[in-house]
């Protein structure tokens, strides 16, 4: 455990990394530093660095739905509670979906259906009319839509939440190091006594800077295995399609109040940003990963980051997602606000997450490094809702010195390389990123 005044490094300043940023300090550590590689905050390279993200409780096990529910409480607080929209969340699969969906649905509606917190806030959605009823914009054909709505649930406009509680960290002490100054390209350690083990002493940075500290904290979401290769054993780098609609003014005020809609087969939107008009979609699947096979990490023979895990250009196609992703889309909005199916989508872009099996975080000391280092990673894109609660779970761990949660555990020997097709809330298969890059050259020769 380190004395409430000794150097504390939090790599990243992501959603996690700026969540624990706010309960280390908020519990009295007073040498905090924060190290991030984007030139500003929130990062560009975070998974938060968008509009906006679902903030909902159903899971189809309690034990993150107590999670949320703890976190939707925090989204409630004068820190956090500028940037939550309680707006509902309608649930829904349409008619075409395969029965994983229609099945996940059902184990959705039924946790929260029985939960005490919850029972009073749900209402099934069974005709046309009661869609309309939860959302008056539906004024397509909804088509074999089935769901239900859920009033204790919206959205955290998730740029703005961490560019806030950057500020409110910064106004409170926290230092923050950003740019290639803040840019971590290696751990440093010094071997110790024990067998095959050594402590973290510190980082290095692009700039050259070699900086020491007693802990050191990892909340490079996607990126962790680029420091910590052997967390690739567990956690697999993958992204999901993103896209956008501009607005103009009227459109914008015609979908305010708008509930966060989930097509478990098709995708999810959300009311428009009032301030740029963007109306964000993002289809629903299984994803994309960049699988790249190296026999020099050990123990772990497959990293899988995203693609340039150092952070530069990525090669990935960009202002582009795959065409797949687009006809779901279109199919979404022709089914809800058929207004929007044919316009031009913008800002489109592929978004990094960290995943891991069976969706659990992982929140634990690295093995082998006597508590001086500590990864938090496999948000499993599911992690943004708990930024008002998730620091203080890096704090217990610190304090306890050891995780006492089974789930949240380092796990040393996951050898399934593709998880991605069997995760209950996802429908279809997971690709790797070449393929898109191979697609999106063929659509732009197709064009010349
Ligand atoms: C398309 C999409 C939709 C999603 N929707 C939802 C949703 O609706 N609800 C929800 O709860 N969650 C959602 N998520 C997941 C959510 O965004 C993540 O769970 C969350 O952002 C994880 O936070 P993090 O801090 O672990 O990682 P990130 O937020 O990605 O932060 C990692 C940080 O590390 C920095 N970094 C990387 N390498 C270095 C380095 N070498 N040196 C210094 N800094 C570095 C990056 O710049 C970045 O700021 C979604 C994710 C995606 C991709």
């Amino acid at each position: 455990m380190p004395h409430k005044d000794q150097p504390i490094f939090i790599l990243g300043a992501g959603a996690w990394g700026l969540s624990t940023a706010f309960h280390l300090n908020k519990a009295g550590y007073q040498n905090i530093t924060v190290f991030e590689a984007a030139e500003s905050i929130p990062s560009q390279y975070s998974a938060g660095y968008d509009l906006n993200k679902i903030v909902r409780a159903e899971y189809e096990d309690s034990f993150y739905t107590d999670l949320a529910l703890e976190a939707i409480r925090g989204w409630k607080t004068p820190e956090f509670g500028p940037y939550y929209h309680q707006t509902g969340y309608i649930v829904a699969t349409s008619g075409k979906a395969p029965q994983k969906a229609k099945d996940h649905l059902e184990k959705a509606l039924h946790s929260v259906s029985s939960h005490p917190t919850f029972a009073s806030q749900i209402t099934p959605l069974k005709t046309d009319a009661g869609f309309r009823d939860a959302a008056w914009q539906f004024s397509g054909p909804l088509t074999g839509f089935a769901g239900y709505m859920n009033r204790l649930a919206g959205y955290a406009h998730s740029s703005d939440a961490m560019y806030g509680i950057w500020k409110l960290c910064a106004a409170r002490g926290v230092k923050f190091i950003t740019g290639s100054a803040g840019k971590v390209i290696e751990l440093t350690y010094a071997e110790t006594r024990g067998p095959n083990t050594r402590r973290c002493t510190g980082i290095r940075t692009a700039d050259g800077q070699h900086h020491q500290a007693v802990t050191v904290i990892c909340a490079l979401g996607a990126y962790a295995a680029s420091l910590i290769p052997a967390v690739g054993n567990s956690v697999v780098a993958r992204c999901w399609s993103v896209a956008h609609v501009q607005l103009n003014k009227t459109e914008s005020d015609y979908l305010r109040g708008l509930p966060v809609t989930n097509v478990h087969d098709l995708g999810f939107f959300f009311e428009p940003d009032p301030e740029t008009r963007l109306f964000k979609l993002c289809p629903l699947g299984a994803g994309y990963t960049n699988t790249i096979t190296t026999k020099a990490a050990v123990p772990s023979l497959y990293r899988l980051t995203p693609p340039d895990a150092a952070i530069g250009s990525l090669p990935a196609p960009q202002d582009f997602i795959p065409a797949d992703d687009e006809r779901k889309l279109r199919r979404l909005l022709q089914e809800t606000l058929p207004w929007l199916a044919n316009r031009p989508f913008v800002d489109q872009k592929l978004c990094w997450f960290a995943d891991t099996a069976d969706s659990d975080y992982v929140i634990d000391f690295v093995p082998q490094t006597l508590n001086s280092l500590v990864v938090v990673s496999g948000d499993s894109g599911h992690g943004f809702k708990m930024m008002p609660v998730f620091g203080k779970w890096v704090l217990n761990l610190l304090e306890a010195g050891q995780q006492d949660e089974a789930r949240w555990k380092w796990r040393q020997d996951i050898e399934k390389k593709d998880w991605g097709d069997e995760v209950s809330w996802r429908i279809g298969a997971s690709k790797e990123v070449s393929d898109l890059i191979k697609e999106k050259r063929r659509l732009e020769q197709a064009r010349l």
